[in-house]
């Protein structure tokens, strides 16, 4: 049996501060290792429950956080650059193989425009006012749960602090299987519990979780889909346009249709990548 895990680190135990999550920050190695006991905890729970490949995705920032000299042996680590032409499908990127019975969101984070969320954004915060999918606000729970979703593919367990576990449950259903590792007191602050406690606490869940898997349905909806990217900025939405694809249907929102969710996600990440393209020096 075949387990994927799409992995954030906005969400993982004792993550707090913008300088946890980028390399060269104050604890960002430290944060590694609260990162990689979260995961490695899940692995865990999939292979006691009989999981004999597990798939980890590493979908934060530079998409190399996992430490894999500590990585759990029964994983299979997707790593690299979030850029279209190497994992075009971001968090969820190796799911295309298909044939996964279950997938988990490991250390996921609130979406953009959260009220009181914790270090909140969806995909890009620089760029990325609000996503809809289908008309509705979507964080990167439901993303990745739509996209894993068109593989047939159901998510059963999602961790990360209270704002996430309930925006989850909210998007996924009330009887999904959570943990949450730490509490929400402000933007950058949480009260989070210890690696030592989180680890039995993810590992027990997600054996709960993917023997649970047949209660689960994969995330669907029925097509065409559009997903709607609106900027910060009109300029952002302009450069997303330069791709050729999406269409403008305001100054600063771009619309990606298509027949299923992972080729309208694939074109908005085109577009985010376009707008975060910086012109030369000269031009400026
Ligand atoms: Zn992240």
């Amino acid at each position: 049996m075949k387990i994927f895990i799409a992995v954030d680190m906005e969400g993982a135990t004792g993550v707090a501060h913008r300088e946890h999550l980028l390399p060269g920050g104050n604890d960002y190695e430290r944060a590694r290792r609260w990162l990689t006991s979260d995961v490695n905890a899940a692995v865990e729970g999939a292979v006691a429950a009989g999981a004999t490949e597990v798939y980890v995705n590493d979908g934060h920032g530079n998409m190399r956080n996992i430490l894999l000299d500590e990585l759990h042996e029964a994983a299979r680590l997707v790593v690299g650059p979030a850029q279209a032409r190497n994992k075009p499908l971001v968090q969820v990127t190796g799911i295309e193989e298909g044939g996964f019975a279950a997938a988990m969101l490991v250390g996921f984070h609130s979406r953009a425009g959260t009220p009181g969320g914790l270090l909140s954004h969806t995909w890009v915060g620089m760029l990325v006012h609000e996503i809809r999918l289908q008309g509705k606000p979507a964080g990167e729970t439901l993303l990745d749960a739509a996209i894993v979703g068109h593989y047939g593919t159901p998510v059963v367990l999602v961790t990360g602090a209270d704002d996430v576990v309930r925006e989850a449950k909210a998007d996924l259903g009330a009887d999904l299987e959570t943990v949450e590792v730490k509490r929400v007191l402000g933007p950058s602050a949480c009260a989070t519990l210890a690696p030592k406690r989180t680890r039995s606490m993810i590992r027990d869940a997600a054996e709960r979780a993917v023997r649970a898997r047949a209660g689960r349905r994969p995330w669907t909806t029925t097509p065409p889909v559009a997903m709607d990217v609106e900027f910060h900025r009109r300029e952002m939405a302009q450069r997303a346009l330069d791709t050729g694809l999406g269409v403008p249907i305001s100054d600063r929102c771009v619309r990606y249709a298509g027949p299923d969710v992972p080729s309208c996600a694939r074109d908005l990440w085109r577009g985010l990548e376009e707008a975060l393209r910086e012109d030369g020096s000269f031009l400026k």
